[in-house]
């Protein structure tokens, strides 16, 4: 038996089912047999992660990118809230107005100075295809967010 975790997308809700090998689901999918339990929509989709297995191992299912992750000790803790502090300190926070800000920065319509904020996946991809001064900042070396003043007033 084989358990996958399954999306579904038409209403994007996750669950989770056994197939009896490593094949069932493509052919239950190909059948029209897959059932969303939310909205009963077809489209149902594998998460991308490894399947539990019990048994033989038939072949890998996951061909997903992968992600660098490394083990945080002390030290490192220390040296990510320094990350944070600095970033803080020197980079004015933009909120969703970064791809813009950067791209304008970029483009030389504004005086450049540094910034963080966030921008969709699509965004940052152009963004750093484009050649505008922007990397991926993740989550443990992120400030907390400043709080927005617009929305005080
Ligand atoms: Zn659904």
């Amino acid at each position: 038996m084989v358990k996958y975790a399954l999306n579904c997308q038409s209403c994007q809700s996750e669950f989770e089912a056994w197939f009896s090998n490593s094949d069932a689901f493509d052919d239950q999918k190909e059948r029209g047999l897959l059932s969303c339990p939310e909205c009963g929509g077809s489209e149902i989709v594998k998460q991308i992660m490894a399947p539990a297995v019990s048994g033989t191992k038939k072949r890998e299912v996951s061909q997903s990118p992968t992600v660098p992750l490394v083990q945080p000790g002390a030290d490192l803790a220390k040296m990510m809230k320094a990350v944070r502090e600095h970033i803080a300190s020197t980079h004015e926070y933009v909120g969703a107005d970064f791809a813009q800000k950067a791209r304008a920065m970029h483009d030389g319509e504004i005086e450049e100075k540094p910034l963080w904020g966030e921008a969709s996946m699509d965004e940052a991809r152009s963004l750093i295809e484009d050649g505008v001064s922007a990397l991926p900042l993740p989550e443990p070396f992120a400030p907390p967010k400043p709080v927005d003043q617009k929305k005080l007033n």
